[in-house]
């Protein structure tokens, strides 16, 4: 297990709680890439993702001193569980769009994906791209425009680490980790997100006058 982020269970939960969803294409490497990062071994004979699956990892971010919870939501790609995946698109607090560097179309399919994302989660800005499989030739070209728009990486799980893993991906969340513990406050040890301009006083005076 690495230093710098360890896979956790419901007794070893941090603070504070961010949810990460991981979606696209089937078979770009969704599952290998949460499965590798959170501390299992790579495997060509991964099962696919039945509906919506989640892994665990406590992580330290730099200057804090309190651990973060990150709960990691893997979907499966195939529409048939399009919808049960939009449930969980629209309380995400962020999400990863995944492609295969060594696949074009799923590059290509970024964008129906984002366009998506976007649509059930209108008020989502804390989206980043992931390329996986890079050990294998990379095909898909990456000065694509699309990947200009957002920060992204590429990993392998067949050959990074765990924790070459966490390095490339979880950085490009600290500004979303920055941005979301600032409007939190926290009630009974759980993260209550409160609305940007909504006013509890505003709602009590319409409801007596
Ligand atoms: P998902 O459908 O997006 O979750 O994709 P999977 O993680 O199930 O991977 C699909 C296939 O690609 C499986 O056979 C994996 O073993 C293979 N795969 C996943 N990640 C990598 C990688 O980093 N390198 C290589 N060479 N193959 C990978
Ligand atoms: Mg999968």
């Amino acid at each position: 297990m690495s230093d710098l982020a360890s896979q956790g269970s419901n007794e070893t939960k941090g603070i504070k709680f961010f949810k990460i969803m991981f979606i696209g294409d089937s078979g770009v490497g969704k599952t290998s890439t949460l499965l590798k990062m959170t501390g299992d071994e790579f495997s060509f004979s991964g099962q696919p993702t039945i509906g919506v699956d989640f892994r665990w990892l406590t992580y330290k971010m730099p200057l804090r001193t309190e651990p973060l919870t990150l709960r990691f939501w893997d979907t499966a790609g195939q529409e048939r569980f399009r919808s049960l995946a939009t449930a969980y698109i629209r309380s995400a607090d962020a999400i990863i769009v995944c492609f295969d560097t060594n696949e074009e179309d799923s590059l290509e399919n970024l964008g129906s994906w984002i366009e998506e994302a976007e649509r059930i989660h209108p008020s989502l800005s804390n989206l980043i791209i992931v390329g996986c499989k890079d050990d294998l030739p990379v095909t898909a070209d990456l000065s694509h425009s699309i990947l200009s728009r957002f920060p992204w990486t590429t990993v392998s799980a067949k050959n990074d680490t765990a924790e070459d893993i966490q390095r490339k991906i979880l950085p490009l969340l600290h500004p979303t980790f920055s941005s979301l513990l600032e409007s939190w406050v926290r009630v009974n040890d759980q993260p209550l997100v409160l609305p940007q301009r909504q006013s509890f006083y505003g709602e009590r005076k319409r409801r007596c006058c």
